[in-house]
């Protein structure tokens, strides 16, 4: 195998599961996002770990993400979160996902769909309502109205009303009175719903924020996702619950020179050798995803030591200075570039980058084989991976 890999750790997977499970209760579902291929874990080998682990809902942004999942087996219920466009919808009847609803026209198109198709259940929708977040949904004071009219639809029926949170992983003073008032907003129109004559069916608001910081905001359903792959979505949250990285980016050295005082590595020749030292070759670079801005300013790490990537990360290969230790790594030595437990994470390597977690793993591209581990048995040690 590639000596470049993307191990899944689905045992911590599911622990962060558990953790999350506790933290709202056994009385609330659970919707796992597996969308952008589960943040770049593998987005079939996630999902049916999440089934496994009592994850009742799954939850994808695009109506092929949906579709790669069915084709995997999955008939789990799953929730589409984008909109999609009038030439989808009869993939997103026939797939049976739930879309999010935000205007008459897409209920109105749902409906023809699922009429033409002589789809037997029709479809099921949650209607989006925009409290705040400014991104999608209809508006506050519209959504009693478009929930009686889905409700008025033959072939499509309301299952559940969401809203989505903007700053809820934030403890700033004010942030917290934004997504308070988001929250008022949004029970306000679950009663004028109710008092339309109509249930609203499940109802849900927190994704990964909510669930650390609004209890007020948990309702029928959870959404959190990066709490489900070990981060949080505000570095400032990290100590509320121990939620382990499930993706470890892991390379091996490939080769081993000596490199003389003054000489240069890579491209541009932006680092010089300040004294006679060790450099090791790890076959892994953009084309992997790992951000070029990194070059001279991140370290590996290699039995459990640190180690700089100097020069330029090229687009399949960088460079590491061994140093003085050069003879204790060994050519074929395992490298991880983030996901170890608990020093070098990608919260690490996103704060270096002026991002977020989510951007780093989502960026670990397809070329980049996932191994999926999972325990055997709990404290046996002995691990399976496929
Ligand atoms: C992505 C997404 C989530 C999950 O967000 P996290 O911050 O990863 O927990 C929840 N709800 C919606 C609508 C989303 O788009």
């Amino acid at each position: 195998m590639r000596a470049t890999r993307a191990i899944i750790h689905i045992d911590s997977l599911k622990r962060n599961i558990q953790l999350i499970r506790k933290r709202v209760g056994e009385g609330r579902l659970i919707c796992a996002p597996i969308k952008a291929d589960a943040y770049g874990h593998g987005a079939a080998p996630v999902a049916k770990a999440c089934l496994e682990a009592g994850v009742q809902r799954l939850a994808v942004a695009t109506v092929d993400e949906g579709a790669e999942l069915r084709a995997a087996g999955i008939n789990a219920p799953i929730l589409l979160l984008s909109f999609p466009m009038p030439d989808e919808y009869e993939s997103v009847v026939s797939l049976g996902l739930t879309p999010f609803v935000g205007d008459k026209a897409l209920a109105a198109g749902l409906e023809r769909a699922a009429a033409s198709l002589n789809a037997r259940d029709g479809a099921a929708v949650h209607l989006k309502v925009d409290t705040g977040m400014g991104r999608i949904g209809c508006a506050p004071e519209e959504a009693a109205e478009l929930a009686r009219f889905i409700a008025s639809l033959s072939h499509v029926r309301l299952e559940g009303v969401a809203t989505h949170l903007a700053v809820s992983d934030s403890l700033k003073p004010e942030d917290i009175r934004y997504t308070q008032e988001q929250i008022r907003r949004f029970v306000r129109v679950i009663e004028a719903i109710r008092k339309a004559g109509v249930d609203p069916g499940v109802v849900h608001a927190a994704a990964s924020g909510g669930v650390l910081l609004h209890e007020e905001a948990w309702f029928d359903m959870a959404r959190p996702g990066i709490v489900l792959y070990g981060y949080t979505p505000d570095p400032a949250l990290a100590g509320l619950a121990p939620f382990e990285p499930v993706m470890e980016l892991v390379s091996h050295i490939v080769y081993i020179k000596q490199v003389k005082k003054g000489e240069s590595v890579s491209y541009g020749r932006t680092w010089t050798a300040p004294c006679d030292t060790t450099i090791a070759t790890i076959p892994v670079g953009y084309g992997d995803g790992l951000n070029r801005l990194l070059s001279n300013n991140y370290s590996v790490l290699i039995k459990n030591k640190r180690y700089p990537i100097v020069g330029r990360i090229c687009m399949d290969q960088c460079l590491v200075d061994l140093g003085k230790d050069g003879a204790a790594c060994k050519k074929f030595e395992k490298v991880t570039i983030f996901g170890a437990k608990p020093a070098c994470t990608a919260a690490d390597m996103a704060e270096i980058l002026h991002t977020i977690p989510y951007e780093i793993t989502c960026n670990i591209n397809k070329r980049v084989p996932r191994v999926f581990e999972e325990a055997v048995c709990e404290g046996c040690g002995r691990a399976r991976r496929t």
